[in-house]
């Protein structure tokens, strides 16, 4: 079996369905602070990172950049998720802090992100209630072509 080399900087707290992301720092120092701020939290590769939903722990080191590692789980395939850098938790970070906006401007709405794989991180819809739509893309090949009309 391949060891995984990816270096998974990002994870989600609470259980595998979770939308609340959080960023692994990458220097020993700062993971310590980490873990006694999260000292409560579980960590999880989760659906909404294109993740496998298994456990991650940390993994700290003195001469190398910390990152999370799966838990072992032999009843777990083989993780397939494509972004675990530092920018992979974006679309959730945007998600959480545009809805947070909208309320405390008394806007309440709904924020969707799309369900397949290859373009989960890619955009953040959100629809406040009588105020249209506002589209957020991340990855430029998300956008719609424009034409020369369009601008
Ligand atoms: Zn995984």
């Amino acid at each position: 079996m391949l060891k995984d080399q990816r270096l998974v900087q990002t994870a989600v707290i609470g259980h595998t369905a979770s939308e609340v992301p959080v960023v692994l720092p990458t220097r020993a120092g700062e993971v310590s602070a980490f873990r006694r701020a999260h000292a409560a939290d579980t960590f999880w590769c989760g659906r909404w990172l294109g993740g496998c939903g298994g456990r991650l722990s940390i993994k700290t080191y003195q001469d190398r950049v910390c990152h999370f590692a799966h838990v072992p789980d032999p009843g777990r395939g083989p993780c397939r998720r494509t972004s675990a850098g530092v920018a992979s938790a974006d679309h959730l970070y945007i998600k959480q802090q545009v809805l947070a906006w909208l309320a405390g401007q008394s806007i309440t709405a709904h924020a969707s992100l799309p369900q397949e794989g290859d373009r989960l991180g890619a955009e953040v819809l959100f629809e406040p209630g009588g105020h249209g739509c506002l589209r957020v893309v991340l990855d430029a090949q998300a956008a719609p072509l424009t034409t020369a009309d369009d601008g």
